[in-house]
């Protein structure tokens, strides 16, 4: 990798080109603009933004800011090419601490492990905010970026509609609502060094099994839906769908029927508040249509019917 203290600076367009000329506004975008373009053209793994919350963090980067109004022309490029060379020094040596940049949580929310249940019956991860992805399901890996299909079930933090974002990541401050009480995931979560994580994936996962496993009823029922409505069978329908058979578009329908009539009779009849129906049995194969293309509208008589998806309703598999 070249050290950035080796790389010219390219001018922006419409911005002023040499370091004399800029505030300290221009300076820190300039900076930052140099950095991104830096992570972009060599495709560096780790995110930017944790660079620049460590560089901006250290005391060459705070002098520099703090002086720059009062510099002279030469002093000012003398000390641009310092924070273009401390730059490179902090990409070369990473420390090995988060820098609570909040990239993790916005590619994704954390797989709850076993060992999160604690939380959870402590109160301290709301149940609400927590979901089960069915085996054959779809996932995204946010860190490989590739899709592939769950083998085993997993229970997951809820993501921001339409986004792969956690619900607890707070734009307006970057920061972890429930930090302290965090899951496993996250703790482990460490962009300098992938190990961690993956010795995590090592250890049991969370499943429904565990969460309620005094219940022994309503595990016969979640099997009995897993058998009668799973994620493969809606795969097979929309497979044969695109290959011309027709015939499956009644089938899906049917499909999606049953599943509906199944989760609202159970929750009503056990008293399963709405919004643990998706911890309880899953997304709904209806909000996982759009997976396939298609999305679900209820006409005003209440019928239901496939129509194409125009990109509105966003289905995007959670992640692993
Ligand atoms: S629980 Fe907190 S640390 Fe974990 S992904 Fe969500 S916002 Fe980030």
């Amino acid at each position: 990798m070249t050290p950035l203290s080796e790389r010219p600076h390219e001018a922006q367009p419409g911005k002023p080109s040499f370091p004399a000329d800029w505030d300290i506004d221009t300076l820190r975008v300039n900076w930052r603009e140099h950095l991104e373009r830096i992570f972009r053209d060599e495709e560096i793994p780790i995110p930017v933004k944790r660079v620049i919350r460590q560089v901006e963090g250290s005391p060459v980067y705070q002098e520099i800011l703090a002086r720059w109004k009062d510099m002279k022309g030469d002093e000012r490029l003398k000390n641009w090419k310092l924070l273009l060379e401390q730059s490179g020094k902090s990409l070369e040596e990473i420390l090995p601490a988060c820098m609570m940049c909040g990239e993790c949580c916005r590619r994704g929310s954390p797989t709850l492990q076993l060992e999160d249940l604690e939380l959870l019956k402590e109160g301290r991860l709301p149940w609400d905010q927590v979901y089960t992805l069915r085996r054959g399901q779809p996932v995204h890996s946010p860190f490989k970026n590739e899709l592939s299909f769950l083998v085993d079930e997993r229970m997951k933090v809820r993501e921001k509609p339409g986004a792969r974002e956690c619900v607890f990541f707070d734009h307006a401050t970057d920061q972890c609502l429930v930090y302290a009480d965090r899951p496993a995931q996250c703790r482990a979560q460490a962009c300098w060094d992938p190990t961690m994580a993956e010795d995590l994936s090592r250890q049991p996962y969370l499943t429904r099994r565990d969460v309620f496993a005094d219940v022994e009823l309503l595990l016969d029922l979640m099997a009995e839906h897993d058998r009668r409505c799973s994620f493969d069978s809606l795969k097979e329908a929309f497979d044969r769908l695109a290959a011309g058979g027709t015939e499956a578009l009644d089938e899906i329908l049917g499909l999606l029927a049953y599943e509906d009539h199944f989760r609202h009779f159970l929750g009503e009849q056990l008293k399963i508040p709405d919004e643990s129906l998706d911890l309880v049995f899953g997304k709904s194969l209806a909000d996982l249509v759009p997976l396939f293309g298609f999305q679900v509208v209820e006409e005003p008589d209440g019928t239901r019917c496939l129509v194409p998806d125009n990109g509105e309703a966003s289905a995007a598999p959670g992640n692993d």
